[in-house]
């Protein structure tokens, strides 16, 4: 049997790695045991790290959030790259909905000014909008109460789940009724974070998968919604970090193509798939390793998980697409 405890040593085999935030580096508690020695070593090793979030924050503002986790530029990771960047620039530069000329949209879930100031796009009501933003869909009381009371008042959309927290928050069903609004308006969307859930800690201290942009895309596309994505697993991303590896360290895609490049990630239907749809699309291979700290290893048998036998979590996960499977990035 091969097991996957003899993997991490396969992960300096690489020049370039592509890393995953959330499940990753990060969970529900902070950093993940061990991943700040592992980032380190790899740094040492002489290979380039970028970090490859579907996060809809900012890169700047992902950095200071890795700083106050003790993480820094250059000694743990070398670049950072966000969906929520690359949605920035869109934005920005109003490449948007451009070709249809869409400039008015109106918004689903915690209200997301920063992404759109100072661009062409206005946010208007639902009756005026051309499209609409799927941002975090606001999931029970306590992110409506955090909300200012003016926004509240406005808020026409994703508060359907505001006043009790009866449902379960990986699901989707209390947006519904609201989607199915929004689909009569025919509006089309746009979502710059393509994961269905997250891990998130609750007061309690309890980690809770909780429903994410993601999921709302898909809801949204399951009623005949149209959505524009950014983010993993689209390969858009893969072409973004690219480029940037062109423009700031000077390796053309050319050069690339004789790169060994591998994904980590805690999810195959994003991270993993991502890795297979660079190679596919983009002709620059990319490996992966999928780690059991995050949304995979939730479906998984801890038993499983402990005897780490690769084929047996393999038939668990019921997908033969990494590459490699770690238990952790972490050391
Ligand atoms: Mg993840």
């Amino acid at each position: 049997m091969t097991n996957i405890f003899n993997n991490d040593a396969k992960l300096f085999d690489y020049d370039i790695l592509l890393i995953d935030v959330y499940g990753v580096i990060k969970g529900g508690n902070g950093l993940i045991q061990g991943v700040e020695e592992r980032l380190e070593s790899l740094v040492k090793a002489g290979i380039k790290v970028i970090i490859l979030s579907n996060a809809t924050q900012r890169t700047s503002d992902s950095i200071k959030s890795f700083a106050k986790m003790g993480l820094q530029k250059d000694v743990h990771f070398h670049d950072y790259i966000t969906s929520g960047e690359m949605a920035f620039e869109m934005i920005s530069n109003g490449e948007l909905f451009n070709k249809e000329g869409y400039t008015k949209f109106c918004q689903f879930g915690i209200p997301r000014k920063d992404l759109f100031e100072n661009s062409k796009y206005q946010e208007t009501d639902i009756n005026e909008a051309e499209f609409f933003y799927i941002s975090t869909p606001m999931i029970g009381a306590e992110a409506y109460k955090k909300q200012k009371p003016e926004l509240k008042e406005n808020l026409f959309l994703s508060r359907i789940n505001a006043e009790e927290d009866k449902y379960d928050s990986t699901i989707i069903d209390p947006f519904i009724p609201e989607l199915k609004e929004i689909s009569k308006h025919k509006l089309p969307a746009f979502c710059a974070n393509p994961d269905y859930i997250a891990n998130e800690t609750a007061k309690t201290g309890e980690i809770n998968f909780v429903i994410r942009q993601g999921g709302t895309a898909k809801a949204y596309k399951d009623l005949g919604g149209e959505v524009t994505e950014v983010g993993k697993p689209y390969s858009e991303i893969y072409d973004y970090a690219y480029n940037l590896l062109e423009r700031k360290y000077g390796i053309s895609k050319e050069e690339l193509k004789t790169k060994k490049i591998a994904m980590i990630g805690d999810t195959i239907r994003t991270d993993i798939q991502g890795a297979i749809n660079s190679t596919n699309e983009l002709g620059i291979k990319v490996d992966s390793f999928l780690t059991l700290t995050g949304v995979s290893a939730k479906d998984i048998d801890k038993d499983i998980i402990d005897r780490g036998d690769d084929t047996e979590i393999r038939k668990s996960l019921n997908s033969d697409k990494p590459t490699y499977i770690i238990k952790s990035f972490g050391l």
